[in-house]
């Protein structure tokens, strides 16, 4: 179990150094947010939906290292999923966020997100950005963003 802990800082921790899928996007028709003021964390999803796929998806925001961390295997798990696909993968997350149950599969990445569970004041700040994408790809179109840079 203490290897194991170890494994999941060490993807906490690069996850938060250097997030994939950081930065805003125009071409979003989708945008989620989600706030934990316990915490202060602040993050927004966008997604850009093509039928019911998510084509693209990314996030901004400020936080701690596991909101931002989280955050950033949600995209990577989340992109090229249809909406159903999504749910069921945001579903079982959150529930191995707050039962810390792997369900057998210790050494994928997601697992990190797993010893969350044993700090309950943070396991908010590893759902926040779950719940934001589901508001997302469940919430209303929004018109393509028409501002260009510049303007
Ligand atoms: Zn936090």
């Amino acid at each position: 179990m203490h290897d194991l802990n170890e494994l999941y800082q060490t993807v906490i921790l690069d996850h938060n150094r250097r997030p994939r899928n950081y930065h805003p996007m125009p071409a979003a028709n989708r945008v989620g947010s989600g706030h934990n003021p316990l915490c202060g964390d602040d993050i927004t999803v966008y997604v850009r939906l093509e039928g019911n796929r998510i084509a693209d998806i990314s996030f901004q925001g400020s936080g701690c290292a596991i909101s931002k961390a989280s955050a950033s295997l949600m995209t990577l798990n989340l992109k090229g999923k249809t909406i159903h696909e999504a749910e069921a993968v945001a579903g079982g997350v959150l529930q191995l966020i707050t039962s810390g149950n792997t369900g057998g599969d210790e050494l994928s990445d997601l697992a990190a997100l797993a010893g969350v569970h044993q700090f309950p004041a943070r396991i908010k700040c590893a759902t926040l950005s779950w719940h934001a994408a589901l508001n997302a790809v469940q919430g209303e179109a929004r018109p393509a963003t028409t501002e260009k840079p510049g303007d």
